[in-house]
């Protein structure tokens, strides 16, 4: 019964929206410790009502063991052994953000275009970890992220972030990959949501296969990052099409845009979707509504919880 109050208590704090991540985040830990309280009281239950010897009852005690193991490796911060040490080389200020470049201190790592790191800087003040898209392609010497001034600690990226710093980076995760496509897609980046296609774009040859329409949503032109780089970068590749949209002049990144820039049959493409949730909520539905099968579209969310 106990384990069962904190659970509903978790999900409350979870799913409302209000509670800080910071507070969140040791709430959910601490739902580590009610599962393990959980675990242990079912599996001490009597065999009337637990029956190991079924197959049910041998399956329940697979999950049980998975998720004990789970649950221990990242509650007691095993996870965090995989980390590797990078070095600050670089904090350039963009509009409303920040573009930090970090040299590895030993070995580079392996990641596809699409992925994103946690990021922990190193001394006081700096908090747990976040989360963030890689926005250099594979292949560079450097790692390089992007970060949008919307919290504390972003905002304190920008403004006290220094050259030399040690950074811990724990990754490469997602599997936001546009390369295993098919040969038609429709990227739809909205604001700081175009990292991971910045990552694509750089890491693309000339000559590659693909016909990619590229929708870039921003609030204005001076918040479009990378816009002249993508400009560029369109014109060297030939197989990518740019289209930018600023809402300030009421436009939107939606479907009938999409149909009217590149008409034809929706459902043979694949769509990436990267930006504020109810812009990629909205037009995933719609293209479901216009037939386009689900193992077709791909959104990346820039949050948890
Ligand atoms: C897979 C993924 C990729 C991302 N890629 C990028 C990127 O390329 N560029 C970019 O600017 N942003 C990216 N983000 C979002 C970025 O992680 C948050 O904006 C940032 O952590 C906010 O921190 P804050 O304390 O300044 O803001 P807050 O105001 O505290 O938080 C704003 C929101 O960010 C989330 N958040 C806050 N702290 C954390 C944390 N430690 N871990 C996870 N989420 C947190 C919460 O959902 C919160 O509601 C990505 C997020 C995810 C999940």
């Amino acid at each position: 019964m106990l384990a069962l109050a904190f659970l509903v208590i978790g999900l409350f704090v979870a799913l409302n929206r209000k509670i800080r991540y910071s507070t969140w985040r040791p709430t959910h830990k601490m739902m580590g410790l009610v599962y393990l309280l959980a675990v242990g009281h079912f599996m001490t239950a009597p065999v009337v009502l637990f029956d190991r010897s079924r197959p049910s009852g041998l399956m329940l005690m697979a999950a049980a063991v998975t998720g004990v193991l789970a649950c221990l490796y990242s509650v007691a911060g095993m996870n965090r052994r995989t980390a590797l040490p990078f070095t600050i080389e670089a904090v350039r200020p963009l509009e409303r953000a920040t573009e930090v470049v970090l040299k590895p201190q030993h070995a580079m790592m392996d990641f596809l275009p699409g992925q994103f790191v946690f990021v922990e800087v190193q001394g006081k003040g700096w908090k747990e970890p976040h989360p963030f898209t890689i926005s250099s392609a594979p292949g560079e010497q450097r790692l390089r992220v992007t970060i949008k001034v919307l919290g504390d600690w972003t905002r304190k990226v920008r403004d006290e972030l220094q050259p030399g710093g040690a950074v811990l980076v724990r990754g490469p995760y997602g599997k936001f990959d546009s390369a295993r496509a098919g040969n038609q897609q429709v990227w739809v980046a909205g604001g700081i949501g175009l990292t991971p296609f910045l990552s694509m774009l750089r890491a693309m040859q000339p000559g590659d296969p693909r016909q990619i329409l590229l929708v870039y949503a921003a609030r204005n032109e001076r918040d479009a990052l990378f816009l002249g780089e993508l400009k560029t970068r369109v014109a060297e590749l030939g197989n990518v099409s740019l289209l930018t949209r600023f809402s300030e002049q009421g436009e939107f990144a939606d479907l009938p845009l999409i149909q009217q820039a590149w008409p034809g049959e929706l459902g043979q493409r694949d769509y990436f979707l990267c930006g504020p949730k109810p812009m990629t909520d909205a037009l995933r539905s719609r293209l479901r509504k216009a037939g386009v099968a689900r193992g077709r579209l791909h959104a990346e969310a820039f949050e948890f919880r």
